[in-house]
């Protein structure tokens, strides 16, 4: 390799959000990752959500009323069909 050119290749920690934390190589000395070889589910063998940002809770707010609209316009047609 050239001198001077390319950035030092040392050990680097890396922590993953599950608490692990192992040493690899690496440019950076430290490395964060939200999943890895201990909690990946392919590992693991069990179920789980990888849930960046909330978007499975965001999801779940957004539609917890979706199935009572339903029902409401459902009772209301459903009325007006009665009187007819
Ligand atoms: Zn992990």
């Amino acid at each position: 390799m050239k001198k001077g050119i390319h950035p030092p290749y040392q050990n680097a920690k890396h922590t993953c959000v599950c608490g692990n934390s192992f040493t690899a190589k690496s440019t950076k000395k430290e490395i964060k990752v939200e999943i890895c070889s201990a909690c990946h589910p392919f590992f693991t063998g069990q179920q789980k959500f990888v849930d960046t940002a909330g978007r499975v809770d965001r999801f779940k707010k957004r539609y917890a009323n979706y199935t009572k609209k339903v029902k409401v316009t459902e009772e209301k047609e459903s009325t007006q069909d009665q009187s007819k």
